[in-house]
């Protein structure tokens, strides 16, 4: 009944053992889905193979900004030959971090837009890692035309039954662009949805002090809204602290339910359906 919007099943620190384990886990929880993402090429093989080995999994591949002074064209074209497999669903994760800055910040917008360039030439969805730089993101996102009219054309439109994202007859355009654990306002997280994006929601709203994100979930929809782990990191309570695995979205989800008012069973329901058509798995 669940759906891990975004894990790293791929992480490098999980050895085949821990893998064994973490799968067993995941097949004896309710999830039906885990999207396994890639923040580097080699990280995004093993996420594609995940997809071809467990009917459940689904892979994005792409460089994350911290990795992208590993980046090259050789590197560019091994991911545009991983997104053409078929349980590879979008490009991703991509964009720019400037509160760590582990790959220099010219690197990080280069490769930011090289990838977003990518997802357009193949008409592919995109998952989005934005820290601490906000408005550039937005801003490199419009100028390489990632909410452009003829993007949106590609997919089909989305619910949108109060207008909230400025559609008509209870429909609205889709980007398929995804801000994966948005942490920004509620007022960026409108301007966002009313640009065709998604928002993606992790473990950080179910803290105490993390009135930001409760105030943006209060704020948006259900129907912009998916879940999501960042798995293993970004643990949600009541298990903050120990190692994050997908089964955990349950409490991201159980929080979301309680902001918007409606059963864990409607959000779970709707968070996997919009996870489902966000990235378009048939
Ligand atoms: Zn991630």
């Amino acid at each position: 009944m669940l759906f891990d919007s975004h894990a790293h099943l791929n992480n490098e620190d999980n050895t085949p053992e821990m893998l064994a384990e973490l799968i067993e886990t995941i097949e004896r929880s309710s999830l039906d889905y885990v999207m396994d993402i890639g923040f580097d090429l080699d990280s995004s093989i093993r996420a594609a193979q995940h997809a071809a080995d467990l009917p459940w999994c689904f892979a994005v591949c792409g460089c994350h900004p911290h990795d992208t002074k590993g980046m090259d064209e050789e590197k560019l074209e091994a991911i545009r030959r991983l997104a053409a497999e078929e349980k590879v669903v979008a490009i991703g994760e991509i964009g720019l971090d400037f509160h760590y800055d582990r790959s220099e910040r010219d690197i990080q917008r280069e490769w930011f837009r090289r990838q977003i360039r990518l997802a357009n030439e193949l008409k592919m969805p995109i998952v989005i890692h934005a820290r601490e730089a906000d408005q550039e993101v937005m801003d490199i996102l419009k100028e390489e035309q990632a909410f452009s009219s003829e993007r949106k054309s590609w997919f089909p439109k989305r619910p949108d039954p109060e207008g909230f994202a400025g559609g008509k007859d209870g429909e609205a355009a889709d980007a398929r662009v995804l801000l994966h654990c948005f942490s920004g306002s509620a007022e960026l997280g409108r301007q966002y949805v009313r640009l065709g994006a998604t928002l993606s929601v992790a473990g950080p709203v179910t803290y105490k002090n993390n009135r930001k994100t409760v105030e943006m979930v209060s704020a948006i929809p259900l129907d912009f809204l998916l879940a999501e782990t960042d798995s293993p990191f970004l643990t949600p309570v009541p298990f903050r602290g120990k190692r994050n695995i997908p089964p955990y979205v349950e409490h991201t989800v159980r929080k979301i339910a309680e902001l918007k008012g409606v059963t864990f069973e409607e959000a779970a329901a709707k968070t996997k359906e919009n996870a489902i058509r966000f990235y378009g798995i048939k």
